[in-house]
């Protein structure tokens, strides 16, 4: 500490020796106020506190003893260094008595200029090591109650538990009262498949064997939460371990993440193999079909018309795959804009129907149609809303065995919903399956006679443009066989809600 910012009370009854000891702080650089008595000295140590207080013991009034003692017992003022001298020929008495007091030493006449000075400086010095390890301890104590992560330390090598961060309640919902009552129950909380792992590694942590470990921690009510527990030694000056500091942070969503980004993964090769199996497909067909036009004569003008017919329909099904290819990865990235305008429902539920008409019929399915008697308007993409349409009603005839049953039904619902409910009595959906059909690249069955397969990017992609249009859609299925309902609401446009 600089002098200059250390305050000293020089309390002594006898002016000479007042006035010399007050002169050699003062050249030490010291600021120095005077008390003649205990009455006046406490005074001033309670409403100034003074650093350090070098106090006599032979006072006028008060003792100097019993003033030492007044200040160490008050918490205000506990915390002032207190320097007690007394005159020559003091015995080792009075010294102890001092002491047992609570000053923080004792210094006896003759006092030396040199001697003062070094025990000031000592005590001073002491203070401010206590003040800084006080303020690093209540920091440390404070960013470990306030972290998420479990704090703790044991001793080494007992392992013994020092102390626990707050923390732990919430990662074990155990209470830390329980944990001081029994410092091994932490053990009890990791799941039964890792304790064993964990306490054997535990046990084993020393200065040269990291412990760094991952655990599920069951909670009582049955919720797993993942952890990774590090332990770190701490050392002394001399490099010996003597405590051990561990931090247990809850690593439940980087787990979570993984997990789906492992399953986003395989989805992909899944989805690769699909694709790659999607786009071969229609090539077969393609190649047989260009063979029988050149092997036939151009007169067989039937049989070239079959083969013209089936190229054009595999080709259709590829453009079709690669186009709803390239939609996905434009509106997974954001890309796609829609070009917003009132229209009317007629005309993109017409122009759906158009579009899967050929297919449908080429399943033999029977469609039903019910359109509103009123016109509606959205505000929407004709293209992209007829694009949505076209590929439930295809997934309609799709998953239905030939000869079904297709109903699209438009209706308004309330005043500012329109429902376009697209159902057929096909291969259904079971419960388990309903979440997840709308994700990407999810396949379920076959239908029994599916004349062909799909990427599994459809319902993903009307899913998204309808949310595009501030609209929602779900399915129904009351399960295996039992049909399928698919429902989109989109909102009416505004000035043609029905107030
Ligand atoms: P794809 O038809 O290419 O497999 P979709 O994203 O269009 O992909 O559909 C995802 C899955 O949802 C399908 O694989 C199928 O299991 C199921 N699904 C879609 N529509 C129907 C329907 N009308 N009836 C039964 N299942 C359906």
């Amino acid at each position: 500490m600089d002098p200059a910012n250390a305050l000293i009370l020089n309390v002594d009854d006898n002016d000479g020796a007042r006035y010399a000891k007050t002169r050699i702080l003062q050249h030490a650089g010291y600021q120095v106020a005077e008390a003649e008595n205990g009455s006046d000295a406490l005074a001033f140590v309670m409403s100034q506190l003074p650093d350090l207080v070098l106090l006599d013991v032979k006072l006028p009034d008060i003792n100097g003893i019993e003033v030492c003692r007044r200040i160490k017992s008050s918490p205000a003022s506990a915390m002032v260094l207190v320097l007690q001298t007394s005159a020559a020929l003091t015995g080792r008495a009075d010294k102890i008595r001092g002491l047992e007091g609570g000053a923080d030493n004792y210094l006896a006449a003759p006092i030396e200029a040199d001697e003062l000075l070094a025990n000031v400086t000592a005590l001073l010095r002491l203070r401010r090591t206590q003040a800084a390890l006080h303020e690093s301890e209540e920091r440390f104590r404070q960013m470990a109650e306030n972290i998420n992560d479990v704090f703790w330390t044991f001793s080494f090598p007992e392992r013994t538990l020092q102390y626990v961060s707050n923390a732990y309640e919430t990662i074990w919902q155990r209470s830390l009262a329980d944990l001081c009552e029994h410092p091994n129950s932490w053990f009890d909380g990791i799941h039964a498949e890792d304790r064993e792992r964990v306490h054997a590694s535990f046990n084993q942590f020393i200065a040269t064997t990291p412990y760094d470990e991952q655990y599920r921690i069951v909670q009582p009510d049955g919720t797993i939460r993942w952890v990774r527990d590090r332990c770190f030694p701490i050392k002394d000056g001399a490099d010996r371990m003597y405590r051990i500091a561990r931090i247990t942070s809850d690593i439940s969503e980087e787990k979570n993440a993984e997990r789906m980004l492992k399953q986003a993964d395989l989805h992909k090769d899944e989805f690769l193999a699909t694709l790659a199996h999607e786009l071969r497909n229609p090539l077969g067909p393609i190649r047989n079909a260009v063979a029988l036009m050149q092997r036939a004569p151009p007169t067989e003008i039937a049989l070239q018309e079959k083969a013209r017919a089936i190229i054009s329909r595999q080709v259709n099904h590829l453009a079709r795959l690669v186009d709803d290819l390239l939609d996905v990865a434009r509106i997974s990235k954001g890309k796609i804009t829609l070009r917003l305008e009132p229209i009317e429902v007629e005309d993109f539920i017409g122009a759906a129907i158009e579009t899967a008409r050929p297919f449908i019929d080429s399943r033999d399915h029977t469609l039903d149609i019910v359109l509103p008697e009123r016109k509606i308007r959205v505000m929407g993409d004709l293209v992209r809303l007829s694009q949505g349409i076209n590929n439930l009603l295809h997934n309609a005839a799709k998953y239905t065995p030939s000869g079904g049953r297709i109903s699209l039904q438009v209706e308004q619902a309330g005043d500012e919903t329109l429902k376009i409910i697209v159902q057929d009595n096909g291969i259904g959906i079971s419960p388990e399956r309903m979440t997840e059909i709308f994700s990407l690249f999810t396949q379920g069955e076959s239908a029994p006679d599916r004349a062909q397969d799909g990427l599994g990017i459809g319902l993903s992609l009307v899913k998204r443009l309808v949310e595009l249009h501030d609209g929602m859609i779900y399915a129904d299925s009351a399960g295996k066989g039992q049909g399928s309902t698919f429902t989109v609401e989109l909102p009416v446009l505004k000035q043609d809600a029905v107030a």
